[in-house]
């Protein structure tokens, strides 16, 4: 008999197995909060008889994360983390200080299928989604590493969550409970290369949470080269999704826009995409492309990327410049775990 994945249940679902080995509702609440502070085994869990705690083992496991190598960015505090899954496989997250809190970016998938061609979380596929106890682990690891509390998360690192929709979706409520984490969902960012299907399921929702959209591109033409999504959901597809998205929940949409020499960063592009995003409210963030070493693509220089940033904000689009953390440690997510070997 397999296993439960016992971090990956909710409350309720957690009382009802107690129910079934015979035990009192109050155990699960107990259980739940150790779960989520972070107990990595069931031994932990000193306020449960050891015959229970026995018990859960021979029934459960406890998903974790085991750090395999962590970088500190001498440059910012950044940390990077490769983890190894209890199958062996490799994912990464990351850790980053900001005034008002921590924010961990996590992995959802090992890999990812989308193939975009400026990313190296694709270049082998993907591998496997993750459940949503390993994505709460990524969190708990990153606190109990750093003696902090985590107060924000993206979900940007490797993999699609639309392409994991159900385990990404369990996630956002298991953080995001009360007697859990705790984590609010206005905290909470994910983001998506466009899957169109996803995005119209996750407005039935209406979580508060920010919808980040990888639009990199405001035509097909260079789309369609860059981000293989966009053959089965273009532009205008995508960009209607984000509307539908945008009155379903009132939310403000993020447009991510990475900046590629020559690829997308002329005046007409920023034109272009001013025009586009017309009539959504959102805000676009540029980021200077990380250089990828499969890749054939360059960032912009620094000029470039003011102008572009200029021209949107002059067209009336609300548009920032990133900050880049930890440009000394492989910070662009997919990198680490190659540089590893992985070949996944
Ligand atoms: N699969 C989701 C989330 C993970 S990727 C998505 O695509 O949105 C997180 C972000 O990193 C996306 O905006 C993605 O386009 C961007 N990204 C990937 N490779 C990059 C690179 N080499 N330089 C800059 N941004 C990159
Ligand atoms: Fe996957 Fe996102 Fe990378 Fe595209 S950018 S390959 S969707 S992780």
């Amino acid at each position: 008999m397999d296993k439960i994945d016992v971090k990956s249940l909710y409350l309720e679902e957690l009382e009802a197995l107690l129910k079934e080995i015979g035990e009192p509702k109050f155990r699960a609440a107990q259980i739940f909060k150790w779960l989520h502070s972070g107990a990595t085994s069931f031994d932990e869990m000193t306020n449960l008889s050891k015959t229970l705690r026995i018990k859960l083992s021979e029934k459960c496991y406890i998903a974790n994360v085991e750090i395999v190598r962590r970088l500190e960015s001498r440059l910012d505090g950044t940390v990077k983390y490769l983890y190894r899954l209890f199958d062996g496989q490799l994912i990464e997250s990351v850790l980053m200080k900001y005034n008002h809190g921590y924010t961990v970016c996590i992995s959802t998938q090992v890999g990812c299928r989308m193939g975009c061609s400026f990313c190296a979380s694709g270049i082998n596929g993907l591998a496997r989604d993750l459940t949503a106890s390993e994505m709460i682990a990524q969190l708990l690891a990153a606190q109990k590493d750093n003696g902090i509390r985590v107060s924000n998360v993206v979900m940007m690192g490797m993999g699609e969550p639309l392409d994991n929709f159900e385990n990404s979706v369990r996630f956002l409520k298991l953080v995001s409970d009360e007697k859990g984490m705790n984590i609010g969902l206005r905290h909470i960012s994910l983001s998506t290369s466009g899957v169109v299907s996803g995005i119209l399921k996750l407005a039935e929702y209406k979580f508060p949470i920010t919808l980040s959209i990888s639009l990199h591109a405001p035509s097909d033409e260079i789309r369609d080269k860059i981000m293989r999504v966009n053959r089965k959901w273009n532009v205008s597809a995508l960009l209607d999704a984000c509307k539908k998205y945008q009155s379903a929940t009132g939310r403000r949409i993020s447009f991510e826009y990475a900046l590629m020499s020559g690829i997308n960063d002329t005046e007409e592009c920023a034109e272009m995409l001013a025009k586009r995003l017309k009539g959504i409210m959102c805000h676009v963030n540029l980021i200077p492309a990380n250089p990828v070493a499969e890749t054939q693509f360059k960032k912009p220089d620094k000029k470039q990327i003011t102008f572009f940033c200029e021209l949107l904000n002059k067209k009336g689009l609300n548009s920032t410049i990133r900050r880049t953390l930890g440009s000394d440690i492989e910070a662009s997510c997919g990198q680490l775990r190659r540089k590893e070997g992985c070949e996944t």
